[in-house]
């Protein structure tokens, strides 16, 4: 065994039978749970968990991390509002190496809080995938598809050619085991012709797909005015949903569009932070589980959420649930499974992460429970969804590997980022 993790005071398993364990130690064995049982001596390594909680490394089913360089610049706006403000900032500053940069600050800002895999779309990805790994993060990216030619400057048959070039490239920079994801960004910017070209390219090369869904009631209203259908019927009648595919938001699906997702197995990546900040309405979270949709939870961008944070996501989560419905519809297991398993189903990981058991790759994170906010302990999902934080998270593991020890990441130097950063964005200082 290379890492024995001992005397946890409970872990959090998100297994089938949502088991909590009290005083267990979990051993990992290149890279993956080996064990799971008493204290046992011959580990190489002995990480002492005592007075902590272990649970899976958290899942954010959908963001743009890159767009961490943008937190707090488009304040009090809607969607279109939003989008006008962070396309005229991204046309001014983000190049590969800007891309990259926000990337590995929205990396550190995941790890640091619990966060080990990322759902991430975003402009360059073979740069923003290197800063993230980088930084120690499991970051699922893809190449992404516009109709215009977009702050990238790419056109159509040079988005088509990095979707062929994606697999080599995610081979040379290596890193934790990520799908292969094509990410068309939507059907409000990317036609039906471009979309089936899309779906034709992921079934050729054995990808999934992500692309926002539905995020607002305006969305829905543009996509029936020139087609007369519904974004999820767009995704079904151009192919997309032949392939496994994710809809980041899908705040306003009808029950029809949620009985075609689950009949093609499409999952949602809900992000109530975000939906919350812009208006964009509240999420049918438990509608769209007993349709038999796979839901994870995603924080959206910094531009629009602000942070990363997990753990006020759950909370929103469970917040949105009892404001759409009732407390008492509010079940705090499935929002710390929409954390964890479920959101690995959602992008497609649930053999290899999401849950501790045995054969699981070791996304693993340490909570500390020695603190006047986490006592008395009488519901651990309650205390995880309502009043654990981000800042009582000490200790990462991705894939086995310690990528966060005591609140600091081993991987880079938080001063000399946030150094790089800070001088990075004053190129924004004359669009203010
Ligand atoms: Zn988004």
């Amino acid at each position: 065994m290379d890492l024995l993790i001992t005397n946890a005071r409970y872990t959090v398993t998100s297994n089938s039978a949502n088991e909590i364990l009290e005083n267990v130690s979990i051993g990992i064995t290149d890279g993956k749970i080996s064990y799971i049982g008493p204290d046992k001596p011959g580990a190489k390594k002995v990480y002492d968990a005592a007075g902590k909680l272990i649970a899976p490394g958290l899942i954010n089913s959908h963001t743009h991390l890159g767009m961490s360089l943008l937190r707090g610049w488009s304040e009090g706006v809607n969607l279109q509002g939003f989008l006008e403000l962070v396309w005229a900032a991204e046309g001014a500053i983000m190049d590969e190496a800007t891309c990259e940069l926000g990337t590995e600050l929205g990396a550190l800002e995941a790890l640091l809080s619990g966060t080990t895999t990322t759902m991430d779309m975003y402009l360059n990805p073979v740069a923003t995938h290197r800063g993230a790994v980088r930084v120690g993060l499991r970051h699922i990216a893809g190449p992404i598809f516009f109709d215009f030619p977009g702050l990238d400057g790419l056109q159509w048959h040079q988005r088509i050619e990095r979707a062929h070039q994606w697999k080599d490239e995610l081979a040379k920079i290596g890193g934790p085991y990520i799908p292969t994801y094509l990410m068309p960004h939507s059907t409000y910017t990317d036609s039906p012709e471009n979309l089936t070209e899309v779906a034709q390219i992921a079934k050729e090369l054995g990808a999934r797909i992500h692309l926002h869904v539905s995020e607002t009631e305006a969305e829905n209203l543009d996509i029936a005015q020139r087609y007369s259908k519904t974004p999820t019927e767009v995704c079904r009648d151009t192919g997309i949903l032949d392939v496994p595919t994710i809809f980041g938001h899908g705040v306003h699906l009808s029950d029809s569009d949620m009985k075609i997702a689950a009949s093609k197995g499409a999952s949602v990546g809900h992000c109530p932070g975000s939906n919350l900040k812009l208006g964009s309405g509240l999420a049918r979270f438990n509608d769209m589980r007993k349709a038999g949709i796979a839901v994870g939870l995603g924080t959206d961008s910094c531009a629009s959420s602000n942070d990363l944070d997990m753990f006020s996501v759950m909370r929103m989560a469970a917040h949105v649930v009892a404001l759409r419905q009732s407390p008492a519809d509010v079940d705090l297991v499935s929002i710390v499974r929409a954390a964890t398993i479920e959101a690995a189903r959602a992008v497609g990981l649930d053999d290899r992460i999401g849950s501790i058991e045995i054969g699981k790759e070791a996304d693993l994170i340490a909570i500390d429970l020695h603190a006047a906010h986490l006592t008395p302990v009488h519901n651990l999902n309650a205390l995880l969804v309502f009043a654990a934080g981000r800042g009582d998270v000490t200790d990462v593991w991705v894939a086995g590997d310690q990528v966060v020890a005591s609140r600091t990441s081993t991987k880079i130097d938080l001063a000399e980022l946030i150094n790089r950063v800070n001088q990075r964005v004053k190129a924004l200082d004359p669009l203010r």
